[in-house]
């Protein structure tokens, strides 16, 4: 009795076990290729890519680091004011 519940209960830790495992893997992966679009650089450990900026002029999901962002942002005050 209540064999089957256990057997089945089991699969889905299993199951998710698994789908964690590779959902990881696949974030891990995604941090891999994020990286600024202007000086070629990935983000740092203690940085948040929530920070970056993203293109929306590009027809890809191009990543502007802060840095990148701010210097463009100035660049773009110099051109107003001259
Ligand atoms: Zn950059």
């Amino acid at each position: 009795m209540g064999f089957g519940r256990k057997v089945k209960r089991k699969q889905m830790l299993i199951a998710r076990k698994q789908f964690m495992k590779s959902f990881k893997a696949s974030m891990r992966n995604f941090k891999k290729q994020v990286k600024c679009t202007v000086c070629d650089r990935p983000p740092g450990p203690e940085e948040k890519i929530d920070n970056w900026h993203i293109n929306k002029e590009s027809e890809n999901i191009d990543l502007i680091c802060t840095i990148c962002y701010n210097e463009s942002e100035s660049k773009k005050e110099n051109d107003n004011e001259n």
